[in-house]
């Protein structure tokens, strides 16, 4: 392992000051980081330490949103959210994630900022223009189970790995970052994240003097919601499918879906067309099919991930009549209660 140094924060005054080398890496909770370090997929010359920034440690309830701080836990995170119903979904996402040791350690910062688990980008003997950009990507021709269809160039097919962002992505969250040179500045999620194009190494709109200090969740009214991940096996894994939907209906009239994909992406999903073709639709088996066609238009893949279109067809399909149906449950419950 090469040498580094170690300087921490615990003020959001201090991350202004500071002085970082080229080499420079923030961490926060390690429990991907520390990973790569291992591995020497990273090999920073300077690690600054947020896990003690004192400011951003908290979550605070205002009118109309919710502020997570960049430091909070994944388990405190998951915690908070489950006694919310309007961020049912995150706490889901969370709790389906990472065991609970991870979770105590990984932070709301840290989790959208987490690497993708492609096997090549981890083995420094294998091509990986994300890695190392120009080497090409040895992913396009091999085993590709785990990569994505939707975003994809052909310099990279890696599918970012995140519940957590998922979630946040339905539910309309915007990222706070706090920078040297532009300040404070808030970004909603979807234009956070970058597809590869040609620079796959450049994974979000991030600058280099820039950390994630929060997240704001607007309050809004999403209906029941769900967060359903399909994985290889029953214990924690990565999502090779996961659909996060809410969804309010007024008769049988789609009035508000909040949706997002993941494991199919090269970064969290956000599935415009589909949403687009939805809403103010009359909900029908039919309707569905075409939201998803619509959406798997510009779908591509590789050999070994051939199944992932049928299984987000499927998955989102299943998703959404499982929400139209316990709406459906819910109203002839409350008709019972007015007729008696
Ligand atoms: Fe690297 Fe992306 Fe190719 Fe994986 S898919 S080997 S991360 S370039």
């Amino acid at each position: 392992m090469n040498p580094f140094s170690v300087q921490h924060i615990k003020h959001t005054q201090d991350i202004t000051g500071l002085s970082t080398e080229d080499g420079a890496k923030y961490i926060a909770g390690g429990t991907n980081l520390i990973d790569l370090m291992k591995l020497q997929v990273e090999t920073p010359s300077q690690l600054i330490n947020l896990s003690q920034w004192e400011d951003e440690q908290s979550i605070t309830e205002e009118s109309d949103h919710f502020r997570i701080g960049a430091m909070v836990t994944n388990t405190t995170l998951a915690n908070y959210a489950y006694q919310k119903p309007s961020l049912s979904l995150l706490s889901q996402a969370l709790l389906s994630g990472a065991t609970v040791q991870l979770r105590n350690r990984a932070t709301t910062g840290g989790n959208l900022l987490q690497r993708t688990r492609c096997y090549y980008f981890y083995d420094t003997t294998k091509a990986c223009n994300k890695r190392q950009p120009g080497s090409g990507c040895a992913a396009l021709t091999s085993m590709n189970r785990i990569h994505a269809i939707l975003g994809t160039s052909e310099d990279c097919i890696a599918t970012h790995p995140s519940d957590m962002a998922v979630a946040m992505m339905a539910l309309n969250a915007r990222v706070v970052l706090n920078g040297h040179s532009d300040g404070i500045r808030e970004i909603p999620l979807r234009d956070f994240y970058c597809e590869p194009g040609s620079t796959p190494h450049v994974e979000n709109v991030l600058k280099d003097d820039e950390v994630i200090s929060a997240v704001i969740i607007p309050k809004q009214c999403n209906g029941t919601q769900y967060y359903r991940k399909v994985r290889d096996r029953s214990s924690y894994a990565f999502a090779l499918v996961s659909v996060a939907a809410g969804l309010v209906l007024k008769n049988d009239t789609i009035e508000k879906l909040t949706l997002a994909f993941g494991g199919v992406g090269t970064k969290p999903w956000y599935p415009a067309s589909a949403i687009k073709l939805l809403v103010g639709t009359e909900f029908s088996d039919e309707v569905l099919d075409l939201a998803i066609d619509a959406e798997l238009a510009d779908a591509k893949v590789y050999g070994s991930n051939n199944f992932k279109p049928d299984l987000l067809r499927n998955t989102f399909k299943s998703v959404l009549n499982s929400l139209y149906e316990h709406q459906r449950e819910n109203e002839d419950y409350e008709g019972a209660l007015h007729e008696n």
